[in-house]
């Protein structure tokens, strides 16, 4: 047999295969090493990721409560500002019809046409419920008010539109101060005084079964003849004395 034609070199060798850990398609060890590289670092990402959403979880628990106080001060200062107006107006209209002043039970009607047809600030924003016109309640005595009364309460947070207090006995203010008392605002109660102060209050630091605090803050002084029938002093209830809820 000749062969002359078969290229020299060829002859009697083995075919040439490329090396299989050199070009095999799987790669076969380093390949192998380059997956558990990739499985590695998508761990390292996962428990990166796994990580920033706790702490971000902590942060927003720790956030909220704080978001949640901030909102509610600026509702409290959002009160104030409706029982500044209500207050301006309450005057105002005093002041321009001193023969009818006023009170009652349609109080928010006589003062509609001095809020330019806003009906907003006739509710505290802490009340929810808004079973009444207003969310806030008037002295029914405080008509009366007069130079030495700067200090004397007007309006505050309440669930009723009029507050009777003057010439009450003890027997009626405990069935309504404890159940229409509003301490909406960190368990205090906005409270507008005669002289145009708003202050938050505790409700019994107010409350008018007690003797004192009916002649400091409720009475007029022109009305200084009329009792409150069976008040007690502060700091001595009695035992039939309601307990103020909050
Ligand atoms: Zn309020």
């Amino acid at each position: 047999m000749d062969n002359s034609n078969v290229p020299a070199g060829s002859q009697g060798s083995q075919p040439q295969f490329p090396n299989r850990g050199d070009a095999s398609p799987n790669g076969g060890q380093p390949q192998k090493s380059s997956s558990i590289n990739g499985c590695v670092l998508a761990a390292l990402i996962g428990g990166g990721v796994v990580m920033f959403l706790v702490v971000a979880l902590i942060l927003l628990a720790l956030l909220l409560p704080a978001v949640g106080m901030a909102r509610a001060r600026a509702r409290q200062v959002q009160c104030a500002d409706h029982q500044r107006q209500l207050f301006t107006a309450w005057s105002r209209a005093n002041s321009r019809d001193p023969s009818h002043p006023v009170r009652g039970s349609q109080w928010n009607v006589r003062l509609g046409p001095y809020m330019e047809g806003s009906t907003k600030v006739f509710h505290c924003p802490d009340d929810v419920q808004r079973t009444q016109a207003t969310s806030y309640g008037l002295n029914a005595r405080a008509w009366r008010f007069s130079a030495p009364d700067t200090n004397r309460i007007v309006l505050l947070d309440y669930k009723d539109v009029e507050i009777q207090v003057v010439g009450q006995t003890l027997a009626q203010l405990s069935s309504s101060w404890p159940m229409q008392q509003a301490p909406r605002h960190f368990l205090k109660e906005n409270v507008a005084f005669y002289d145009g102060h708003i202050t938050p209050y505790e409700c019994d630091k107010i409350d008018p079964r007690f003797c004192d605090y009916y002649v400091r803050y409720w009475r007029p002084a022109r009305d200084s003849n009329i009792p409150l029938t069976g008040c007690v002093n502060s700091g001595e209830p009695p035992s039939s004395f309601p307990k103020s809820s909050p």
